[in-house]
C-alpha cells in the first residue's frame, strides 16, 4: 500500500525526522487559510504540493495546460491561485503514465531556502534480506539516472534487521554525504530516525528525495526532510491500524479494490487474454506461457490456495469487467484446492453473467474427477485443456491469434 507525502512525514516526524511545518487542506480558501498561518509564523516562502501517489509531481503537467505539481508562492494569495489551478485537476507526471491522476489534496507547508538537495532511501535488499539505507549527494533528481550514469555516487549500509541501525552506521552515511559542522548530529539523528520510521511502520519503502540542507530566517542551517515517499508492506498492515486508516482508495485501481475485498491477488494488465489461477507462481508460469504461444495475459490473479465457490464467482466478475478482455483461461492445480470447488464456481459465475467469450479450462489435482463432471454436465460451452500448454494454445487459438 502506498501513502501520501504528507502521510508519509506524519510517520516520520513521529519518529523524530524533522520536516517543513505544514497541513493538508482540500479547498483553496482552506489553503490560503494555512499559507496565512506559516507567514505570520515567519515563513517567507510556501510551498503547494500535489498529493498523489506518484512522483515527478514537479516537473509535471496538468491536463488544463498548468506548469508543475509543486509551486512556490510568495503570498497567501498567490497560494490561493496555485491551489485553484491543482486542485480537481488531472496531473501528469513521469510515474503518473499518460492518464494522469486527480488533484484532490494539496499539502501547503512552509518552504526554507534550500541550500543542498541530496537523497535518502530505506529499502529492502532481496539478495541480503535485510534493509538497506541509500543515499546520495545526487538529490533532487531522478535516483535511477544517478544509478546509471554515476552509480559511485549511491552510497549503500546494510543494516542487520536483529540488532537495527548503529550510531556508527548513521555517522557513516552522513559523512558519505558531505554533512559536517552544525548538521552532522541532527542528520545521524534525522538517518536514524527514517530508518526507525521504515522498521517500526513495516515499510517497503521510505524514500526522502530531497533531503535538504536548509537555512532558517535566523541564517542558521539545519537538515529537513523536504520530500517523503513510502510503502508499506500488505501482509504487516494489520499491525497499523493508524495506517491502514491512511489507506487513500481513490488513488487504487477500482478493479483491484473490488478484488481486495474478497482477498484475491489481482493485477489488472494490458493484454485480452483473462487469467484465474490458483497460486502465484503457477499464475506467473500461465501469463508467460499465453505470450509463449502469442496471446497477451489481461491480468494477474491468483485466488489464493484455499479459494471459496463465492471467490471465484467474484474471480470471474472481476476479470469480466475489464473491456479488454476477450478470452478467459482458467489453469488450476488441485493440491489443497477442491477442483469441484472451482469447477461450480465456474459454472455459478458464467450463467450469472451470461458468459459469451470463449472459456477455456485446464484443471488438475485434487478431485479433479468430481469437477470434470460439474463441467461436463453444465451443458456450457467450456474447452478444456489437458495441460498448460494445451490449454494456453486453445485460449489463444479461440482467439483467432
Ligand atoms: P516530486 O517532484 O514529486 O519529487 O516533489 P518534490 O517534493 O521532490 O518537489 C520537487 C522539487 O521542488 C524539489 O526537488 C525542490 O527542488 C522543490 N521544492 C519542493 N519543496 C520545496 C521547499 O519546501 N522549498 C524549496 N525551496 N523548494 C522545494
Ligand atoms: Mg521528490
Amino acid at each position: 500500500m502506498n501513502i501520501h507525502e504528507y502521510q508519509a512525514k506524519q510517520l516520520l516526524a513521529q519518529h523524530g525526522v524533522t520536516v517543513p511545518p505544514g497541513e493538508v487542506c482540500d479547498t483553496p480558501d482552506a489553503a490560503k487559510a494555512i499559507a496565512q498561518k506559516l507567514f505570520t509564523a515567519g515563513a517567507t516562502l510556501v510551498v503547494v504540493k500535489s498529493q498523489i501517489h506518484a512522483g515527478g509531481r514537479g516537473k509535471g503537467t496538468f491536463k488544463s495546460g498548468f506548469q508543475g505539481g509543486v509551486k512556490l508562492c510568495k503570498t497567501a494569495d498567490d497560494v490561493f491561485e496555485k491551489a485553484e489551478a491543482m486542485l480537481g485537476n488531472v496531473l501528469v507526471t513521469k510515474q503518473t503514465g499518460a492518464e494522469g491522476r486527480l488533484v484532490k489534496k494539496l499539502l501547503v507547508a512552509a518552504a526554507p531556502e534550500i541550500k543542498k538537495e541530496l537523497y535518502l532511501a530505506v529499502l529492502l535488499d532481496r539478495a541480503t534480506s535485510r534493509p538497506i539505507i541509500m543515499a546520495s549527494t545526487e538529490g533532487g533528481v531522478d535516483i535511477e539516472e544517478v544509478a546509471e550514469k554515476s552509480p559511485e555516487k549511491i552510497v549503500k549500509e546494510w543494516i542487520d534487521p536483529a540488532v537495527g541501525i548503529m550510531p556508527y552506521q548513521a555517522r557513516k552515511i552522513a559523512t558519505a554525504l558531505g554533512l559536517k559542522g552544525d548538521v552532522f548530529n541532527p542528520a545521524v539523528k534525522l538517518i536514524t530516525g527514517v530508518y526507525k520510521t521504515s522498521w517500526e511502520c513495516d515499510a517497503a519503502m521510505v524514500e526522502i528525495n530531497p533531503l535538504c540542507i536548509v537555512v532558517g530566517p535566523d541564517g542558521k542551517e539545519t537538515i529537513v526532510a523536504v520530500d517523503a515517499k513510502m510503502s508499506l508492506d500488505d501482509n504487516a498492515l494489520y499491525r497499523h491500524p493508524e495506517i491502514q486508516a491512511m489507506r487513500d482508495l481513490g488513488e487504487e485501481a477500482p478493479l483491484e479494490i473490488e478484488a481486495s475485498k474478497f482477498n484475491l491477488n489481482y493485477i489488472k494488465l494490458d493484454g485480452s487474454i483473462a487469467c484465474l489461477v490458483n497460486g502465484a507462481g503457477l499464475a506467473m508460469a500461465t501469463m508467460d506461457i499465453i505470450q509463449h504461444f502469442g496471446g497477451l495475459p489481461a491480468n494477474f490473479l491468483d485466488v489464493g490456495g484455499g479459494a471459496s465457490k463465492e471467490q471465484v464467482t467474484a474471480a470471474f466478475k472481476i476479470i469480466l469487467s475489464d473491456p479488454n478482455v476477450k478470452g478467459i483461461l482458467v489453469n488450476i492445480f488441485g493440491g489443497i484446492m477442491d477442483c469441484n470447488v472451482i469447477a461450480t464456481g465456474i459454472v455459478e459465475a458464467v450463467r450469472e453473467t451470461g458468459l459469451k467469450l470463449p472459456l477455456v479450462v485446464r484443471l488438475e489435482g485434487n478431485n479433479v474427477q468430481a469437477g470434470k463432471k460439474t463441467l461436463g454436465e453444465s451443458g456450457l460451452t467450456i474447452i478444456t485443456g489437458d495441460s498448460m500448454a494445451d490449454a494456453a494454445k486453445k485460449i489463444v487459438q479461440a482467439l483467432g491469434k
